[in-house]
């Protein structure tokens, strides 16, 4: 495995990689990378959803574009308007300081908004094939001069219908550009299209080789991303002994999760690649002398780890493929014993389960969380086995005499209610547990929304559920999934309640300045 530095990327581009806490590349990137930056032929790559695939061609071409160009130099045509919102802004992300401008383009949006900024210049341009014709054909949009194509999920585009808008818009590309198509799936009809509009071609493929998971069992949990870290409380709550490792994407969140651990009162560490070789080892011996019982990690980090009886796998954020839910999940239920493999997804990350179900080949069953109640119940009857162990074994004098002492003027059952009440108050409150949204709508129920304010406009996850709340009446449980980028966000809703929003967005819409309409299905 090669590590970023090795990938022949510029000290910026390492910089904006350390800063979004990407440890190392993922296996479609590791190919794709070098490949685009030093050698000269197009790229057919086959790489699933969600294997940071954006990064891997968006890095590249961030590097190989000039600054203060005069015309459009990279077009990325992709199947859905999300899909063209995201890309956009992953690339935006990754850009660092260069000087480069990066621009969706897709259908429902307003043309003249779009015109704009086209007129401005455009370095890279992010698209759904129809709305990229409309501007051909208006000639807003001229791309005889691009020097990089990219074909984002192909496959999606032919099986949506944009075969003849994607050849159309290829034939007024200029014959110099490099071609890069990617896609989950290799149909006959995308290597035709490789064929007839492609130069000599490289096919890059991360291949899977045989998954096999242990008897782990595996179960899964719909959470909304704000009430994950809730969620994980609950799940080490309501267990004895729990003895874990989590899994977060990045350092970021490792550290972010654990510090959050530490400061509600568990015992736990980060473990990720920003960390001394010898703090690690030191990480590593108090989790296996169970001094912490909770391991926050990255992938990297966990390689190789080899921990016995874990009791508890949790994949607090979904892993980049199937191949590393294999091997994180490998690493409790070893040896013959028994081990739980958690992981959470947010509503809109079904399908890539789904996907890592089919291809891992395993069975990952819904459940639901536990309920506050039941969790306060099992800490009760830990409780109880404690102080019964405790009677028969271990009961000192000097106890023994206080006790003797304050039932001369108590009765029993007072005594050690008082002791259980200073003792556990905090531990049994049913007050200390935020509420989670219960029943996450199932997707048929839901709608998710595209709102055209962003970080940038000063929109955070609590304003954004503000507005909504307060001008259409909808209360907070029923919003979820929030995801604030830079210039735009999303939101999903049920069904009857989008329909509000919408309705009353459509016609206050010049006064709240807030533009929000139905969000194509996209990826995420
Ligand atoms: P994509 O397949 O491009 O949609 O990427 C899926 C997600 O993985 C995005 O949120 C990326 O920011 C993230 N990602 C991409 N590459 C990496 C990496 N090397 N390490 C960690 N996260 C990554």
């Amino acid at each position: 495995m090669k590590s970023f530095e090795q990938l022949g990327l510029s000290e910026e581009v390492l910089k904006v990689l350390k800063h979004k806490g990407f440890e190392e590349p993922t296996p479609i990137q590791e190919k794709t990378i070098p490949a685009i930056l030093t050698g000269d032929k197009d790229i057919v790559g086959q790489a699933q959803t969600g294997t940071g695939k954006t990064a891997a061609f968006g890095l590249p071409i961030i590097e190989l574009l000039q600054e203060k160009a005069k015309n459009v130099q990279a077009l990325v045509l992709v199947p859905t308007r999300e899909l063209a919102i995201q890309v956009a802004e992953e690339i935006y992300s990754l850009k660092g300081k260069k000087n480069l401008s990066i621009v969706p383009i897709y259908g429902g949006q307003a043309i003249d908004l779009q015109l704009r900024k086209l007129r401005k210049g455009v370095d890279i341009v992010v698209g759904t094939p129809g709305r990229i014709i409309d501007h051909l054909k208006r000639r807003t949009l001229k791309v005889d001069n691009i020097s990089h194509l990219v074909l984002d999920e192909a496959d999606e585009m032919l099986n949506m219908g944009f075969l003849e808008d994607v050849e159309e818009i290829l034939k007024q590309t200029s014959s110099e550009k490099r071609t890069l198509l990617f896609s989950a799936t290799m149909p006959p009809e995308i290597l035709k299209i490789s064929k007839k509009y492609m130069g000599e071609y490289e096919v890059l493929k991360v291949t899977s080789g045989q998954l096999t998971t242990s008897q782990t069992d595996q179960i899964y949990f719909e959470v909304g991303v704000t009430d994950k870290f809730e969620a994980l409380c609950r799940i080490i709550d309501i267990e004895e002994g729990f003895f874990g490792l989590i899994f977060c994407r990045t350092k970021i969140d490792v550290d972010h999760v654990a510090s959050h651990l530490t400061e509600r009162g568990y015992d736990a560490d980060a473990l990720h690649g920003d960390i001394s070789q010898n703090l690690r080892e030191k990480i590593l011996n108090r989790f296996k002398k169970r001094s912490v019982n909770i391991l926050v990690a990255t992938d990297v980090a966990a390689r190789g780890i080899d921990v016995k009886d874990i009791t508890h796998v949790i994949n607090y954020a979904l892993p980049q493929d199937p191949e590393a839910y294999v091997h994180r999940i490998g690493r409790t239920g070893r040896a013959g014993k028994e081990g739980i493999a958690i992981t959470f997804i947010t509503p809109s990350e079904y399908r890539k389960l789904q996907s890592i179900k089919r291809r891992a080949k395993t069975d990952i069953r819904k459940a639901k969380l536990p309920k506050v109640k039941e969790i306060i119940t099992s800490k009760k009857q830990r409780i109880k086995v404690n102080l019964e162990e405790i009677i028969q074994s271990n009961l000192k004098n000097e106890y023994l005499e206080m006790s003797k002492d304050l039932l001369l003027k108590n009765d029993p059952e007072h005594v050690l209610a008082a002791l259980l009440q200073q003792s556990f108050a905090g531990e049994l409150d049913e007050e200390s547990y935020a509420q989670i949204k219960e029943g996450v709508v199932d997707s048929k129920g839901k709608t998710r929304l595209f709102v055209g304010q962003g970080k940038e406009n000063g929109l955070t996850n609590k304003k954004l559920a503000d507005i909504i709340k307060d001008k259409c009446r909808i209360s907070n449980d029923k919003i979820r999934d929030i995801q604030i980028l830079d210039r735009f966000s999303f939101v999903t809703l049920p069904f009857h309640e989008a329909e509000t929003v919408l309705s009353y967005f459509k016609t206050k819409k010049r006064s709240s300045g807030i533009y929000i309409t139905k969000a194509k299905k996209g990826k995420k």
